[in-house]
């Protein structure tokens, strides 16, 4: 870790001057921290200070650069050591070598290698990216230009005993910039270095040798440095990369800050063996890898390994848009559809070939959102299935006309029935472990109205809703504590009860539920008509006068329509006490929303997502919230009229990310003081099975309360959830708060129930590794 927000705050001249383009220091420091500002920006931190900072704020792992221009090649630059935690910076770099030694054909037969071994895998381009050249003298000179003229994009590395040579090689190289490596330690190589301003491969006998080593080179001056530990064998070199990235992120120990080199050809005599060990110092940290040769087959295992360990693991992989005939389907088979999230795909794939059931799988273009997502982004909507069903040319090969959409969509049957008058829509299990029963059925029902035999189909298991847990009763006289306002999240269009009402413009469940909500403690209602791309402000403005005719709790409407948002908000018999759900930084909101904000003078959720998704950490939701909260400013949106929402990932992602957003609340009043928060609370539990959810919901409730939460859009059914926000259990909330705190109970004095919350607690502050039978552990 760098420094944080916090720590680089102090460092600063706290004038609060706003000359550095953001208003306060606080925020300064967060974008700083966050790598989005640099601290020259500030001209009243003294030059010392701002060298310590960036020396300090640099990654543990400093980065190195290879190449230039469209090709260059960075290493380094790591600040974690496990890809959950936040994700590896830079691939390793994979190749082999040239030498002079070599006979021209064996050099040619390798450089092809180069040309040739190029794959394409989802949109991203797989191939050898890094070259050594090793020899002295003229030769090595004609091989640094051979290899420049014929693989320009490769990166160089260039290794010689002779200086000279490298020196020449280097100047052969141009612009593009290799790195070099030379057995023989000495000052004159650190300074060829320096002055060619290459980084420079330090090799040493042991991680001592090398740390020295690196050291008298930082010392002289010199910041691009590649280790080579001079590791005797397998287990060697993977404990010697371990060593060296711990030393680098744990003890910031700067010596060994620096990217790795690994020569698999020292450790073992077959090409099999040396792509083994490669793959093992792919995702343990080797910054590149040479091999002594290169086989197609070998390799590209290396590429994709390589590949799926250093994409981000919260930009989701997408598959292709199109048609996936799963276990040979015939014209009679099933047709279900699902978004190009990779993830959803591979689960739904997997349950469609577990059951067996021949099945046409339709995967929709989403931009690799998953399902609900996608949705409220818009990209998996009526308007879009329905064109994607039409062009995609599935009409063709069934001669039945039933689509199953996924059953959290399930939603929007009516409106995909218009779109899409020949086809029967139907609704599919909410989770994909549910579709091996739905399509057993639905293959029969569809071979049966077609009169052909079922084949290897068996069917018939009906698909059972999964109990809601037994409510305890609310404590009598339980003294109150803090509170958390209410928003009540259940009248919402993907809801079985609600969205056909909405649909056919039929007041009576959405008033009734209102009024049950109502009943039941909700301070806000939440009005979740999703991005209603066709009738949304129609939709809109009546969903807010049928509420607003029988009860007078405040709505809060949700859309990322801005046209519904506002023609829903204008009709509003209390718009200053409404509540726009939501804002964001996305330009085309912000534009339309904020001006209607400040005309109204209604509260707004400030959602915290950015212009590339899902900030990752403290830092980047504190340098969005800046950024957010300052454009709601020039609109002339106080700070007390704002609600920011961090945003809440499910549990199933990791405790990791909890933890961000509790730190973010925790800074989040000396970033923005005055701001109010809420947060969508269910969102922890999301993908869980439905009887454990209430548990995560009431827990992570309490655990956010620590930070002070203002409001929560949260399940007003669940009554001792409303009941921990509305203060009637500040025992458990304290005791949870000491954990948070690092102070331990006493297990065995627990009752049943504090006992549960101390299981949660451990689960979602990561120290028990989630898992659906966390409350019998
Ligand atoms: Fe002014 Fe920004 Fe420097 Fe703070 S960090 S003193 S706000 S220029």
């Amino acid at each position: 870790m760098g420094l944080t927000g916090i720590q680089i705050l102090k460092k600063l001249p706290k004038k609060n001057c706003g000359e550095c383009g953001v208003p306060t220091c606080m925020a300064f420091a967060m974008k700083v921290a966050a790598g989005q500002a640099d601290i020259g920006a500030c001209p009243y931190v003294d030059p010392a200070v701002k060298e310590e900072i960036a020396e300090a704020s640099a990654p543990p792992v400093r980065v190195v650069k290879l190449g230039g221009g469209e090709h260059t090649y960075k290493l380094g630059g790591d600040t974690v050591l496990f890809r959950h935690e936040k994700r590896f910076e830079s691939p390793t770099l994979i190749g082999t070598l040239i030498t002079t030694e070599m006979d021209a054909s064996e050099v040619e037969k390798r450089l092809n290698y180069y040309k040739k071994y190029q794959w394409d895998r989802v949109g991203i381009k797989l191939q050898p990216d890094v070259i050594l050249i090793q020899g002295k003298g003229d030769a090595f000179e004609g091989l640094v230009k051979k290899v420049r003229e014929e693989i320009p994009w490769v990166a160089i590395i260039l290794k010689s005993e002779d200086l000279n040579s490298l020196s020449k090689g280097i100047e052969v190289c141009g612009d593009f910039k290799p790195a070099i490596f030379s057995e023989e330690f000495s000052g004159d190589l650190i300074n060829l270095a320096k002055e060619k301003k290459v980084p420079l491969i330090i090799k040493g006998n042991t991680i001592g040798d090398v740390a020295k080593k690196s050291e008298e080179a930082i010392k002289q001056g010199l910041k691009e440095i590649i280790l080579d530990t001079g590791a005797r064998s397998v287990r060697e070199v993977f404990e010697d990369q371990v060593i060296l990235r711990k030393a680098a992120i744990k003890k910031r120990f700067k010596p060994l800050g620096f990217p790795t080199i690994v020569f698999t050809y020292r450790y073992a005599d077959s090409l099999v063996m040396e792509g083994i060990i490669a793959s093992l110092l792919i995702p343990k940290y080797a910054g590149i890898i040479i091999m002594s040769d290169l086989r197609p087959d070998i390799l590209l295992n290396l590429l994709i390994e390589k590949m799926n360990i250093f994409t981000d693991p919260q930009k989701p992989l997408t598959v292709e848009e199109g048609i996936y005939p799963v276990n040979g389907p015939d014209e009679y088979s099933p047709v279900i559809i699902t978004c190009n999230f990779a993830l959803t795909y591979f689960i739904v794939n997997g349950e469609v070939e577990g059951s067996r059931v021949p099945t046409w799988l339709l995967i929709k273009d989403t931009d690799g959102l998953s399902v609900l997502t996608a949705w409220a982004a818009g990209k998996f909507n009526a308007d879009n299935i329905a064109e994607f069903v039409k062009k995609c040319g599935i009409a063709d090969k069934v001669k039945h006309r039933k689509l199953a959409i996924p059953g959290y969509v399930g939603g929007m049957k009516g409106e995909l029935e218009e779109e899409l008058p020949d086809w029967e829509i139907l609704v599919g299990p909410r989770e994909a472990s549910g579709l091996p029963a739905f399509l057993k059925k639905l293959a029969k029902e569809l071979r049966e109205e077609a009169g052909v035999p079922a084949g290897t189909v068996s069917g018939g298991e009906e698909v059972k809703e999964e109990a809601k847990p037994k409510e305890e009763a609310p404590s009598e006289g339980a003294p109150e504590g803090q509170r958390v306002i209410c928003i009540a999240e259940s009248i919402n269009i993907m809801s079985k009860r609600i969205g056909p009402a909405m649909k056919e413009r039929n007041p009576e469940p959405i008033q009734k539920m209102a009024k049950e909500e109502t009943e039941l403690g909700a301070d806000y209602l939440d009005l979740n008509i999703g991005p209603a791309k066709k009738d949304g402000p129609e939709l809109a403005s009546w969903i807010v006068k049928v509420v607003e005719e029988v009860v007078d709790t405040p709505i809060s409407l949700d859309t990322t329509n801005p046209d519904a948002m506002t023609a829903g908000l204008k009709v509003s018999k209390n718009p200053q006490k409404a509540l726009m759900n939501s804002i964001t930084i996305q330009k085309s909101r912000l534009e339309k929303l904020g001006p209607l904000a400040a005309e109204l003078g209604c509260n707004v959720v400030a959602l915290l997502w950015g212009e590339s998704g899902l900030p990752r950490d403290a830092n980047e939701r504190a340098a969005l919230v800046v950024d957010l909260v300052g454009k709601l400013n020039e609109y002339g949106i106080p700070n007390e009229k704002i609600w920011v929402d961090p945003i809440l990932t499910p549990i199933t992602l990791g405790a990791d990310q909890i933890q961000e957003t509790l730190t973010f609340l925790s800074m989040l009043q000396e970033i923005t003081p005055g701001v109010k928060t809420t947060i969508g609370l269910s969102n922890v539990s999301n993908g869980v099975a439905t009887h454990l959810r209430p548990y995560l919901n009431r827990v992570m409730l309490m655990m956010l309360m620590k930070y002070g939460l203002y409001s929560a859009i949260l399940d007003v059914y669940d009554k001792e959830l409303v009941e921990i926000a509305k203060g009637k259990h500040p025992d458990w909330v304290e005791m949870v708060h000491k954990m948070m705190d690092g102070e331990e109970p006493d297990v065995k004095s627990l009752s049943p129930k504090e006992l549960e919350i101390y299981k949660t607690v451990k689960v979602l502050t990561g120290e028990t590794i989630f898992s659906e039978s966390w409350l019998e552990v």
